[in-house]
């Protein structure tokens, strides 16, 4: 393999139902950065049907060129045919980096691409820099997030990462900027489709996402119970919050997977984080440590939240919360 030949930061693009989703936005603004280091072109990779209208905004994100593969094979995220338009892309483009999202998405479709490809995948980075002897430091926590290992790939091409929505930020939309926006054709072998889309069934609760939260609560193995997490849903309902948890209560039942911060979980990086009865386990502060402002309750004066926290109340949160509620009512009332 000649290394030279691989040129490009390229960015797999996500869509659903039509919408970019942000964290390829993120990872734009990450890869203008990397792309300029190397004096390398930034490309989006935007695969869907009926999706041209949407690439001038990737250039608006940062992309010097977008590739795009519209074909209603692609409407929606299936792993073969994905798979298959990305792998002919990276084989005729070669590039240098591929960034993808390390969502349900992106961590079904890098593995499969990397394999076909006989290249290497980081996957779960946090940080992204690139060496003196321009190679592409992709660094992730490891060992339970104990120590953070940042991984080479010196003998292939492409270096491949995947990195979590919210931990890159995007760039500021610049609808001036200006690109090469480019149509892709694709040879699907449709006899390996071993998979059909049927039907889609949405959930009926319409929850906000908790990395889009601009206010989180977020509650741990002190809360308790269901009971007394209803207290957290009041909180969060007089201060126009969404609820989130630790991986203790996804682990208890009590809040659905989707509501889990942390390194297993989504990171987040709303402006206010509450930490409630959360002892502050590394695995819990990967995943909300950039929040803007940080206040955590526990009865434990000593617990490692308070190391993280802006504002710390040492308190029983059972009994901290419902008297909060009842003043923020109150409030609430006076301003009617
Ligand atoms: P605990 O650690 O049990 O803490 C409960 C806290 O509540 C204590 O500090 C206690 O003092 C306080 N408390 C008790 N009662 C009250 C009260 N009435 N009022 C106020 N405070 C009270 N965890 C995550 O959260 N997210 C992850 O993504 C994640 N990924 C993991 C990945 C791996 C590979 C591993 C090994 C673990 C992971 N964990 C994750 C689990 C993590 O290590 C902790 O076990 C977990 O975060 C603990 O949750 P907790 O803080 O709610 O519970």
């Amino acid at each position: 393999m000649n290394l030279n030949e691989y040129k490009g930061v390229y960015i797999f693009i996500e869509q659903k139902s039509r919408e970019i989703q942000n964290v390829s936005l993120e990872l734009l603004g990450r890869g203008r950065g990397l792309a300029d280091t190397l004096g390398e072109e930034l490309v989006a990779v935007f695969l869907g049907d009926k999706i041209k209208d949407q690439c001038q905004n990737l250039i608006s994100y940062g992309a010097d060129r977008v590739i795009y593969v519209d074909s209603p094979l692609l409407d929606r995220y299936l792993t073969e045919p994905y798979a298959q338009a990305l792998t002919a892309i990276s084989e005729f483009e070669k590039p240098n980096i591929i960034l993808v999202g390390a969502t349900s998405t992106g961590r079904d479709l890098a593995p499969r691409v990397s394999a076909r490809l006989a290249t290497g995948l980081t996957a779960d980075c946090t940080s992204l820099e690139i060496s003196e002897e321009r190679e592409m430091l992709m660094t992730r926590p490891a060992f339970g997030g104990n120590l953070m290992a940042t991984i080479v790939c010196p003998d292939h091409r492409p270096q491949m990462s995947s990195v979590r929505p919210g931990v890159m930020q995007k760039l500021a939309v610049d609808t001036t900027r200006t690109g090469e926006i480019i149509e892709f054709g694709v040879n699907f072998d449709e006899s390996k489709f071993k998979v059909r889309f049927i039907d889609e069934v949405k959930e009926t609760k319409q929850l906000v996402k908790i990395e889009d939260a601009n206010i989180l609560v977020s509650g741990g193995r002190g809360v308790g119970t269901a009971q007394n997490f209803k207290n957290l849903e009041i909180l969060a309902d007089n201060i126009g919050a969404t609820v989130s948890s630790s991986r203790a209560m996804i682990d208890a039942g009590i809040m659905g997977h989707d509501r889990q911060v942390g390194q297993t979980g989504k990171t987040v990086r709303p402006d206010i984080y509450f930490a409630l009865g959360i002892s502050g386990a590394i695995q819990h502060i990967a995943g909300m440590e950039e929040s803007e402002y940080i206040i955590a309750i526990n009865k434990d004066k000593g617990a490692n939240i308070f190391n993280t926290a802006d504002l710390g109340i040492v308190g029983d949160v059972n009994k901290i919360l419902p008297l909060l509620n009842n003043e923020l009512s109150k409030l609430s009332q006076q301003k009617v």
